[in-house]
């Protein structure tokens, strides 16, 4: 649960991300643009793509992630090693801003 939604649910009184402590932690800080995930993401896509990819809302976001256009904004030296082990640094630090008690 993201501090954003634990703050409206009176569960804490601070929605500030705990990670970065520099912005309120909705679905989409969490996801993309908190500083410690955003360089992960800069790293999949090619430069050209970084303003419009971190500009989108969350609903635009997801659909876009859900399209064939977003494999044209990846970066061309990511295979499947590579892929396979950032996307589980990133699913180990999304279970750490997610655990209980974070
Ligand atoms: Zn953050």
């Amino acid at each position: 649960m993201t501090e954003c939604k634990r703050k409206a649910k009176k569960i804490t009184t601070s929605d500030t991300c705990k990670r970065c402590n520099n912005a309120k932690e909705d679905a989409l800080h969490v996801l993309r643009d908190c500083p410690l995930i955003k360089p992960l993401w800069e790293s999949m896509l090619k430069t050209e793509h970084w303003h419009r990819f971190f500009s989108m809302n969350i609903d635009e976001w997801i659909s876009f992630n859900l399209s064939k256009a977003a494999n044209k904004m990846l970066n061309g030296s990511w295979n499947s090693r590579t892929l396979r082990g950032r996307i589980s640094s990133m699913l180990g630090l999304a279970s750490f801003s997610l655990a209980p008690g974070c």
